[in-house]
């Protein structure tokens, strides 16, 4: 047997600290990321040389990898050695007194066979041995997958649930970055930092998640950033966009043409700029060439006169292009978009701040947009200093929390970095999220 290193798992907690040393200090690109659903891990693979290093991030608290980060700490997780006969192997280790976990191999990611060996026979590294799809071919070039986490359901970068009728799809337009202080308006940083990690910017990392409604329409709710903005805005907004919503939506199997609404739940930069884009020629137009876009009537108002408390978040591009090109559609009061899709308004963090409320089946999910952005804005009190009437956002959130408690709601978190939807519950008086895990009918 000649085994030869495939990749080196790590587990971590912090993804933007592990990057500023992985990829910043070492210059390792990460080349994929894929959310492995029924591990609760979001797997991202740096090339390093020959070899791939894979950053394992839980993405719910009962994930393997947060009950290993939970014991001992980030740190090494495992290796994976490529092993031409994985049967052979296994015997032959077997023989020579080595400690298996897997006495036969399980199917892998890609048609591989993967087995583990035990911790206390591999000086206290977990060993995985992995036989690659075809037997004597070099590994795939390019495309690894998170064999190790998973080994045994395909990976992917979107979460899908389903809701009475309607399917709904979580996607990701990669992540970006706000100050701390200003998230979480008046609670001081005493108490947010141990929760939510900040960096020598005193930023914390947030995502974009647009989310997909299919029923008898295919809507999209908000778009992300988009790519228009330059590269001083990315370094301000500490923007990661290496997997996108381009990606996400080829994931997803849905493409651009496809979608026939467009809904805001408001006209901020980080929920509409990717409402439009630039062609060939540089001129903007609307990025789903056959949607109509639908917008708040007073949150149009707003957002094409902003003010000097809210012109960084309110930019033009993002959406004056769909009034030019006829496909704006503004509401004035709150209503069904299409069968099973309602928004309401919120106001506070803008006065027509509007969440989506889904209904089929007799189940109930709603996507709360910046109303609640992340887990960590659950409780009554952490509403960000962004608002512009925060006691308003403080009223809107606690009923509905209420409503969600009682009614079972998946929420899902626009912005969270981890948890893409979840479950409210009180328990001893405290509110909390037990993290949505995607499923199929
Ligand atoms: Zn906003
Ligand atoms: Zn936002």
């Amino acid at each position: 047997m000649k085994a030869v290193l495939d990749h080196i798992g790590i587990a971590i907690r912090d993804l933007p600290a592990v990057l500023a040393f992985y990829r910043d200090a070492l210059g390792l690109e990460i080349e994929l990321t894929e959310e492995v659903a029924s591990q609760r891990v979001r797997a991202h693979f740096l090339q390093a040389g020959a070899d791939k290093l894979e950053l394992l991030e839980a993405t719910a608290p009962d994930s393997p990898i947060a009950k290993f980060v939970e014991k001992r700490g980030p740190g090494l997780h495992h290796i994976t050695f490529r092993v031409d006969d994985i049967h052979a192997a296994l015997a032959e280790l077997k023989a020579r007194g080595v400690r298996l976990i897997d006495e036969q191999p399980r199917p892998g990611a890609e048609d591989a066979l993967v087995a583990f060996i035990h911790p206390s026979s591999a000086q206290g590294v977990l060993v995985e041995l992995k036989q690659p799809a075809t037997r004597h071919q070099p590994p795939a070039a390019g495309r690894p997958s998170s064999d190790v986490v998973s080994g045994f359901s395909p990976a992917s970068a979107v979460t899908r649930y389903w809701l009475g009728d309607l399917e709904l799809i979580s996607v990701c337009d990669g992540f970006f970055r706000l100050d701390g202080g200003s998230m979480f308006g008046v609670v001081p940083k005493t108490l947010w930092s141990p929760k939510v990690p900040s960096d020598d910017r005193n930023r914390i990392a947030l995502a974009m998640r647009p989310l997909i409604v299919r029923g008898v329409r295919t809507m999209i709710i908000d778009a992300g950033m988009g790519d228009k903005e330059n590269e001083k805005f990315h370094d301000i907004y500490g923007v990661d966009r290496s997997r996108h919503l381009d990606h996400a939506l080829a994931e997803a199997g849905v493409a651009p043409e496809q979608i026939d609404i467009v809904l805001a739940s408001h006209l901020h930069f980080d929920h509409a700029g990717g409402f439009t884009m630039r062609d060939a020629s540089g001129r903007l137009r609307p990025r789903f060439p056959r949607a109509r876009y639908v917008v708040r009537r007073g949150e149009w108002e707003d957002a094409t006169h902003p003010n000097a408390r809210n012109r960084a978040s309110y930019l033009l591009d993002n959406y004056a292009p769909l009034a030019e090109a006829g496909v704006l559609q503004l509401v004035d009061e709150d209503q069904t978009i299409m069968p099973g899709v309602k928004v309401r308004r919120t106001g506070g963090h803008t006065p027509h701040h509007q969440i989506v409320v889904i209904e089929s089946g007799g189940k109930t999910a709603a996507f709360v947009a910046d109303l609640i952005p992340t887990t960590a804005h659950v409780p009554d009190a952490w509403v960000m200093g962004y608002d512009l009437n925060p006691l308003e956002t403080m009223t809107a959130k606690q009923r509905f929390a209420k409503e969600a408690i009682e009614k079972d709601i998946l929420v899902f978190f626009e912005h969270d970095p981890v948890v893409a939807a979840g479950y409210l519950k009180e328990v001893d008086g405290k509110r909390q999220v037990i993290p949505a895990s995607s499923f199929k009918p």
